[in-house]
């Protein structure tokens, strides 16, 4: 907190942000985590990288620094504005060279990673850290720089030797993530030596790896679920990254995400072609109707209908629901899949597509509205993820009514309840079994309605997320004790 203002300030860097880039919750958590913060009184702002769909959408903006050369990039203007329908103002990187690019934020459409990632986040890393040190904004400075996953990490190796210290967060979103690139391109990124020698915060079996520097040099590092900050330090979930992350003891915090539920909520959902809420269930069987005519399902009536909205994945356990599809069909059930991914597993669907013809369908596009839908729609929710750090899609679907059947691991483990869905541990029991214990359950239709209901009533709004992220902030102000 600076002298002048008792009023607490908070940069966030993140490369997502819905609805404008987006590949998975990150683009939710970016979006929704700073508006939470803004509506409890803390003066939050966000740094992002200029994608073109960003680029088109910001308003009222100037240029607050400009620079050629930088990082070997030819043109970079920093950008200080606002979003349609957001308080929270936004720094962008307009740096076409970098950005410039359709589709992911990550990837090119066809040939996997793009060549000069290194570069393109080292610039969201390098921009966060000048602006958290006052160095690019004369008109803003923030009390803590919170950084999201490995992308802008590097921004706690820019600030490493800043003078007084910049406060930091770094959360992980997912530690399959991690950002790793080939020791020499060190001499690319303008660091001081002693950050990459053996052993040091951005050296990693011999590689540069993003993500333990942010997790090696932030003042505390958050995870986006309790039992996912248990399992990171954990061999069997750690992707080797376990022991740096055992490394902060006590710095390591889990803090469960929350829902938007001004995006997702039945009540007032823009995508569905009837509204409902726990009272008025109408809605949600007109929804069902219309899923089955969208995505090609038979009219089987109260069949159940299970939805997939997901990353096609091992991580994700999709093989799992492929394997368990014949079974769940020959049940009566249906099963649709709004996914892509693994292109194996993608395959696969389609091949039960073909075989089950009206009863399994799989979509891959990417669509806000379909996701909606099948959310909206279905009867249960299928994530047997191996690994799920919280999942966003099961929150979702308890707030349709849609009772989510998962693998008790990480935020799922911590969000599904037995009152509020079904969840199996690998050791005790199968995803096949657990099926049939929801196809069960909705035979007895008190007892479904009840879940219902209670999954409905669930309340996983942003508020005490974001009072948990205040206090984090406020400890390393040492402002509380910690
Ligand atoms: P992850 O971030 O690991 O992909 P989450 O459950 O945290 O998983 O978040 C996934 C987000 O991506 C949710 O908002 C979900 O609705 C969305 N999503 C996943 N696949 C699709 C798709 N094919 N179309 C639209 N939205 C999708």
């Amino acid at each position: 907190m600076t002298s002048h203002d008792c009023s607490l300030s908070v940069l966030h860097a993140a490369t997502e942000l819905f609805p404008w880039i987006k590949t998975g919750g990150l683009a939710d958590v970016a979006a929704a985590l700073p508006e939470a913060l803004g509506t409890i009184g803390v003066d939050t702002r966000l740094v992002i990288p200029g994608f073109p769909d960003v680029i088109s959408a910001l308003r009222d903006d100037r240029v607050v620094y400009e620079a050629q050369g930088l990082l070997g990039t030819s043109r970079m203007q920093l950008r200080l504005g606002t979003l349609p329908s957001r308080n929270t103002p936004v720094y962008v990187i307009d740096a076409p060279s970098l950005y410039a690019r359709p589709g992911s934020p990550y990837s090119h459409p066809h040939n996997g990673d793009w060549g000069d990632n290194l570069i393109r986040f080292a610039m969201l890393g390098w921009t966060a850290a000048r602006l958290a040190e006052g160095g690019l904004d004369p008109h803003w400075r923030p009390d803590v720089l919170h950084v999201h996953d490995w992308h802008p990490a590097l921004a706690l190796a820019y600030v490493a030797d800043s003078w007084p210290p910049v406060k930091s967060v770094f959360t992980i979103h997912n530690i399959d993530y991690q950002g790793r690139f080939p020791p020499a391109d060190f001499n690319r990124l303008d660091l001081p030596h002693w950050l990459c020698a053996p052993y040091g915060p951005l050296e990693f079996f011999g590689d540069l790896c993003f993500l333990k520097a942010g997790v090696l040099l932030a003042h505390k590092v958050t995870t986006v679920s309790p039992t996912y900050a248990r399992e990171v330090t954990e061999g069997q979930h750690g992707h080797g990254i376990d022991s740096v992350i055992r490394s902060r003891g006590d710095a390591l915090i889990g803090i469960l995400n929350g829902v938007n539920y001004s995006v997702w909520d039945p009540r007032n959902d823009e995508h569905l072609p009837a509204r409902f809420g726990i009272d008025d269930l109408a809605g949600k069987a007109r929804c069902k109707t219309t899923l089955r005519s969208r995505v090609g399902l038979n009219d089987r009536g109260d069949a159940p209908i299970f939805v997939v909205v997901s990353r096609l994945g091992w991580q994700k356990g999709s093989d799992l629901i492929a394997n368990a599809a014949d079974d769940l069909v020959a049940r009566g059930a249906q099963l649709v899949v709004i996914g892509s991914g693994d292109r194996q597993i993608e395959e696969r669907f389609k091949e039960l597509q073909n075989r089950h013809g009206g009863m399994v369908t799989i979509h891959t596009e990417f669509s806000e509205p379909l996701a909606h839908l099948a959310i909206a729609g279905g009867d249960a929710l299928i994530m047997p993820s191996r690994q799920e750090p919280c999942g966003l899609t099961q929150m979702y679907a308890k707030r349709y009514g849609t009772l989510p059947l998962v693998h008790a691991v990480g935020g799922l483990a911590d969000t599904v309840t037995i009152e509020t869905g079904f969840s199996f541990v690998e050791r005790e029991s199968s995803l096949t079994a657990t099926i049939d214990r929801v196809l069960q359950t909705h035979q007895d239709r008190p007892r479904w309605m009840q879940m219902v209901s209670t999954a409905m009533r669930t309340d996983h709004s942003w508020g005490k997320s974001a009072e948990a992220y205040r206090n984090i902030y406020l400890q390393i102000l040492g402002n509380t004790p910690s």
